[in-house]
């Protein structure tokens, strides 16, 4: 595979360290059973590097330090002033090691570089966000009667476990962290397995900042150990999890018992409208990148596009013609449009749902199986795909891919757009085009989806929530909403009378 743009020597440098430790109590530390797991490069699949492989024992010394790291009075009563200013401290040094951790993230994930830099950016951005917004954790004073005077507070939740996917690992990472160092909580960070490295630099970066020993740790291992183990721990109060929607009921299901408090961000099967009053060339563009950004392992992504009968042969040739002209390649190389799956497994994965397309009758318009060109022949790429006429109560439009693949399904009329926009057991994402300022705020609030973008896709902001309805998700991330999720609220209550209130004796 030919590169125009090989990782510069802070990468190298950070790659050859080979940081196989684990971040515990404000230490880098080696597993306990001195364990490793290899880390590949999906563009190549040889090992980037070896990171360690935590288990239950790893899990329990963690758990001690983010607990006696959250009753440290350093960090217990540190104010929310002062933690808003190592949080802006954090979004300092990403902003300095940008390129570094854009070039890592690369490496790791295989998203293209100009994605991976852009996903630093938010990061920064989310760290500065959730920096002043610490200072908005301010409660209420109720108007109760007035021999008493209540208020409320927002306090921490204690120990927080975050369990990361590794589509966007740098990102959901930030969007887990930032609101709960904010809130003053301690936090376990436990990266996917494929993709642990910028969770690790962040590690470091929170050191650099100055957080206290243990109030942000890193622990690489896999879910059914070390994430199951941290899950069920009895002094973790929250598990944040993102991840798939099997997952999701596993870790409902571990924090039952415990009465944990939970978020999860689940899978997607997200609808784009395409109605026949749309900028059908913005549509296309759009729907694009909604669908092939991340070689389509996008939990938002809209995976179904339900077009207008009226602008549907023009809609499929105009998306099928600029489908194939994305370029797939190294993804450090700045020319190319799409990288390479996670894995072979997710390689796999999307075959196969290729297949049941075509079993099931779908129309399969472009792609459907690996590139030719022997340069990618040792990476996870898959080329861009499209199925057309497909039946919404096809697998293929039911169940979630997490690739390159399209599925066009027309529709005659608004009612049936809406209906089968929510004929699905997910409710994440959602985009309508329309240049009808009525339809669109009518169907926006028909569709039973925790996000509706309105002749654009995608826009996420640090200041909006972000989370799913049905099997998408339990909670929200971002926006103030996700740090009033990492709090507990306590209400004090002052009598201000002269009797209290007793039996009468
Ligand atoms: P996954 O569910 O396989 O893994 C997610 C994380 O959970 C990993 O860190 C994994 O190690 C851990 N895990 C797995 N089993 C566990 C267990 N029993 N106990 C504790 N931890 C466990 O998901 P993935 O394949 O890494 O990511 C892809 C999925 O994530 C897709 O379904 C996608 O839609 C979803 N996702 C959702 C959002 C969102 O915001 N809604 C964002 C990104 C990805």
């Amino acid at each position: 595979m030919t590169s125009t743009a090989e990782p510069s020597t802070p990468v190298q440098d950070y790659l050859a360290q080979s940081p196989k430790k684990l971040l515990i109590g404000g230490e880098w530390v080696e597993a306990k059973s001195g364990a490793v797991m290899e880390v590949l490069n999906p563009a190549t699949n040889e090992t980037l590097v070896q990171v360690a492989k935590a288990d239950e024992t790893d899990a329990e010394r963690v758990v001690q330090a983010a607990q006696s790291a959250f009753e440290n009075p350093e960090w217990r009563w540190m104010s929310a002033r002062e933690r808003g200013h190592l949080l802006y401290k954090m979004a300092e040094l990403v902003a300095e090691r940008a390129s570094e951790i854009a070039q890592v993230e690369t490496l790791n994930v295989g998203k293209p570089i100009f994605q991976a830099e852009d996903d630093v950016e938010t990061v920064v951005d989310c760290f500065r966000y959730y920096a002043g917004a610490a200072r908005l954790l301010g409660g209420k004073t109720p108007a109760v009667p007035t021999d008493f005077f209540s208020y409320t507070l927002h306090e921490p939740i204690g120990v927080c476990v975050g369990i990361v996917p590794w589509n966007f690992p740098f990102q959901i990472t930030a969007w887990k962290v930032a609101p709960a160092l904010a809130a003053g909580n301690t936090v376990i960070l436990k990266p996917a397995s494929r993709t642990p490295l910028s969770a690790l630099m962040l590690g470091q970066i929170g050191l650099d900042a100055g957080l206290p020993p243990g109030v942000l740790n890193v622990v690489t291992g896999p879910g059914a150990e070390v994430g199951q183990a941290l899950a069920t721990h009895p002094a973790v109060g929250k598990i944040s999890l993102t991840g798939e929607t099997a997952t999701g009921a596993k870790i409902m299901k571990l924090a039952a018992d415990g009465i944990k408090r939970i978020s999860l961000e689940l899978g997607g099967k997200s609808p784009s409208l395409v109605f026949p009053d749309a900028d059908l060339n913005q549509a296309v563009t759009a729907s694009l990148t909604a669908i092939y950004f991340n070689a389509g392992q996008m939990c938002a992504a809209r995976s179904r596009i339900l077009v207008h009968e009226d602008v549907h042969d023009a809609f499929v040739k105009t998306l099928s013609e600029r489908a194939a002209q994305l370029r797939l390649g190294n993804p450090i190389d700045r020319e190319t449009h799409m990288g390479p799956l996670i894995s072979p497994d997710q390689v796999e994965r999307v075959s196969k749902y290729v297949e049941i397309g075509k079993s099931e009758g779908a129309r399969l318009v472009i792609g459907g199986s690996r590139p030719d060109d022997p340069s990618l022949a040792q990476g996870n790429f898959y080329l861009p795909t499209i199925f057309d006429c497909v039946d919404n109560s096809m697998g293929i439009a039911q169940e979630e891919i997490f690739g390159p693949v399209a599925s066009v399904i027309p529709f005659r009329d608004e009612d049936e757009a809406i209906r089968l926009a929510n004929d699905t057991s997910y409710g994440l994402a959602s985009s309508i085009w329309t240049t009808d300022v009525k339809r669109v705020h009518r169907v926006a609030r028909q569709i039973r989806a925790g996000g509706v973008w309105v002749n654009t896709n995608m826009t996420l902001f640090n200041e909006t929530p972000f989370g799913g309805y049905k099997a998408s998700g339990l909670g929200r991330e971002l926006g103030i909403e996700s740090l009033m999720s990492y709090t507990e609220v306590k209400h004090v209550s002052v009598f201000l009378g002269e009797s209290v209130r007793g039996f009468k004796l």
